[in-house]
């Protein structure tokens, strides 16, 4: 999946790290949770205990790893992070519990995908923070029990949904994280442009930000590919006339869709007369994987109103016949 807009982490993101906010007053949005997090944050410095563990969801590219790190550093503590995925034995998973300094933060990105054996010895660490380990085989086996440094779990999830309700309900704090609005992702496109010494002008980081898909990863990505068509254009400052023409060469249209997200509302309207189609019909229609396009392409087509989730599948709205170009046979107001 190369689409520039594609707003899980790749490789060539390596760059943006250093977009990356390191403290709670340096992160933009999410304002009701940052508020909510620098109460818990700080009660639990002042007691001198581990943070309670925190569940972040949301879309992908929201900020939820970089939440999370800013969790630890705002707690003056240590951070370790791996993954759902990466995790596959119970041992793997002990050796992570058994290396942690009390109070760190253990970060589990993609957390719904962790295997029902790892998740079964996770629960007692979260909750006691004990480990029962089997040792052995057969009849010589025996269990025993260790236990852990009082330390913090924050876990990540595009889908919430996916997690079972025992390891959901041992999160004390969850926290959703939303898609953000025009004005919080200018401020995001501009202090990045200051970061990298980009000569931007304010409607031209308002260009970029409005078609960011709401996502500040996508708008560090597109913020770094206008400046390029900059510097082989050899234009000094960007203002929003070239910042569009930039966008339009990458595909990007007026709402920050690209053309993974047009071919699959076009498929819809023109392969299942607007829906309702099932999304693993869709998935092999158009050879992508159903997570993304129930992670990555769905939630923010849902958000604009372009999309409809109905119990008998996907259906095109009004205003997604509208934003293709097409006048519906049928369709459903948004
Ligand atoms: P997630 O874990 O939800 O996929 P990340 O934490 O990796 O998302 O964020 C993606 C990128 O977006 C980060 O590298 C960071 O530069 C940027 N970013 C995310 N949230 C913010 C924010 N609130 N303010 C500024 N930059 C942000």
């Amino acid at each position: 999946d190369n689409r520039t807009i594609a707003a899980e982490q790749k490789p060539e993101d390596a760059p943006e790290l250093s977009l990356r906010p390191l403290a709670l007053t340096e992160f933009i949005g999410q304002q009701k949770l940052r508020e909510n997090l620098a109460v818990f944050i700080q009660a639990a410095r002042s007691r001198g205990e581990a943070l309670d563990h925190a569940l972040f969801y949301g879309p992908p590219g929201l900020g939820k790893t970089t939440l999370a790190q800013i969790v630890a550093r705002e707690l003056g503590v240590g951070f370790r992070a791996t993954s759902g995925p990466v995790i596959v034995r119970a041992g793997d998973l002990a050796a992570l519990l058994t290396n942690l300094q009390p109070r760190d933060v253990l970060f589990i990105d993609e957390i719904h995908r962790l295997s029902p054996a790892v998740e079964e010895i996770l629960y007692p660490a979260m909750e006691d923070f004990q480990l029962d380990l089997i040792i052995g085989e057969g009849p010589a086996a025996r269990s025993v029990r260790i236990d852990l440094p009082k330390f913090t779990l924050v876990g990540a999830t595009t889908r919430l949904g996916l997690i079972t309700t025992p390891l959901r309900e041992r999160f004390g704090i969850p926290l959703r994280l939303n898609f953000y609005n025009a004005a919080e992702l200018e401020e995001i496109v501009r202090r990045g442009a200051g970061l990298l010494n980009f000569d931007l002008t304010s409607e031209g980081a308002g260009e970029i930000a409005r078609r960011s898909r709401g996502t500040p990863r996508v708008a560090g990505r597109l913020l770094r590919r206008v400046r390029d068509f900059a510097a082989v254009a050899k234009t000094g400052r960007v203002d929003a006339k070239l910042a569009d023409e930039a966008l339009n060469r990458l595909e990007v249209d007026k709402l920050g869709l690209d053309a993974m997200d047009r071919r699959y509302l076009r498929a819809i309207a023109d392969d299942y007369g607007g829906g309702p189609v099932g999304v693993e019909t869709l998935a092999a229609a158009l050879s992508e994987q159903r997570d993304t396009i129930e992670d990555a392409i769905e939630p923010f087509l849902i958000q604009q109103g372009l999309l409809q989730r109905s119990p008998r599948g996907r259906l095109l709205t009004l205003n997604g016949y509208r934003h293709l170009g097409m006048t519906p046979s049928k369709a459903t107001e948004a």
